[in-house]
């Protein structure tokens, strides 16, 4: 099947097939623009189902980019809560500010210039290009990896990096209708050609899926390592609550309030009493119980009985409720 045979077969299935989603409304071109860059940062690592109410609940309280570049932090920070990764929501108003202030107030629809606002990488910089701009762009997302893997039969480490399946995606060929045909693959990977049980008897390009023939639709991924770190955690108590600190010390979950905490290095012997994943790191937390002796900045004491008041990352909230069953 050629370039243009799949291009046809793909965008034909979804004119027919695609969902009705909050951010592909028929809508003006600029508010085009901003609906794709806010969907675009909160399926930055979630899944569709559970973006489409938190979409819809911030665009119609946020719904242009000067509301989100002078929206107070905090409360903004409340329509993100429970999509988790809250780096996007901060990153996503620095965006905002920086588009105001030195794109005249137009997000860029040059990869380069997207790539360089917070928040951004390769994938988002060319989902927005194609999507909002239609820029000849195929942004390789977990679906359009998975079809093409598929459709390819591509297993072996060598041919799933990333460098080489940006090289294979090639196969999909361009059309004129770019930001159709981006979301089109995407769609073809999330409704047909599912992680377990792929539709094939509905799908366009079975014809031709190497996968499809040989019945064989086990997909290998590259194997990322999770790095062990090592931190001592202290525990402040007072009139049965504890003391937190913003976070200014550590690249992630910067400016949330956690316990006070230090890496320890490489130590020669650790008896951790808890173990958290944290994106890419395997925590070993030693917890240490001490007592104030000095002013902390910004302290913040919460009572573990209201914990679900209070807006706190997951991982301080694992903490508290390890310390109330570990008393
Ligand atoms: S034929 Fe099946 S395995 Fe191949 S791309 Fe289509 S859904 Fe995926």
């Amino acid at each position: 099947m050629n370039n243009k045979i799949i291009t046809n077969k793909i965008l034909n299935w979804y004119d027919i097939n695609k969902r009705e989603l909050p951010w592909r409304k028929q809508v003006s071109s600029k508010k085009k623009q901003y609906y794709t860059l806010v969907s675009e940062f909160m399926l930055q690592q979630t899944q569709v189902a559970t973006v489409i109410p938190y979409f819809k609940k911030f665009i119609k309280n946020i719904p242009n980019l000067e509301t989100l570049a002078n929206f107070d932090e905090k409360k903004l920070v409340k329509f993100w809560e429970g999509l988790g990764y809250y780096s996007r929501v901060r990153n996503l108003k620095k965006t905002a500010q920086i588009v105001i202030n030195d794109f005249n107030k137009n997000i860029p629809s040059n990869y380069l210039e997207l790539k360089s606002l917070p928040g951004i990488g390769d994938y988002t910089a060319s989902a927005i290009s194609a999507i909002a701009f239609n820029k000849p762009f195929i942004p390789l997302d977990g679906n359009i990896e998975r079809v093409l893997k598929r459709y390819l039969y591509l297993k072996k480490e060598y041919q799933i990096t990333k460098e080489n399946l940006q090289e294979e995606k090639k196969i999909f060929g361009f059309s004129p209708r770019s930001s159709d045909y981006a979301q089109a693959i995407m769609e073809l990977g999330a409704l047909i050609c599912k992680p377990n049980n792929p539709n094939c008897e509905k799908c366009p390009i079975s014809e031709k899926c190497i996968s499809y023939e040989k019945k064989d639709f086990i997909l290998n991924k590259i194997k990322k390592k999770n790095k062990n770190k090592y931190y001592l955690l202290k525990v402040f108590k007072k009139n049965q609550k504890y003391l937190l600190i913003k976070n200014t010390q550590f690249n992630f979950l910067k400016n949330f309030d956690i316990f006070p905490m230090q890496e320890i290095i490489k130590p020669k012997k650790f008896d951790k009493d808890l173990n958290i994943k944290l994106s890419n790191m395997n925590m070993n937390i030693k917890i240490e119980y001490d007592n104030l002796d000095k002013l902390v900045t910004t302290p913040n004491w919460i009572d573990p009985k209201n914990l679900k008041d209070y807006t706190l990352p997951t991982f301080t909230k694992k903490i508290v409720n390890y310390l109330e069953n570990h008393k």
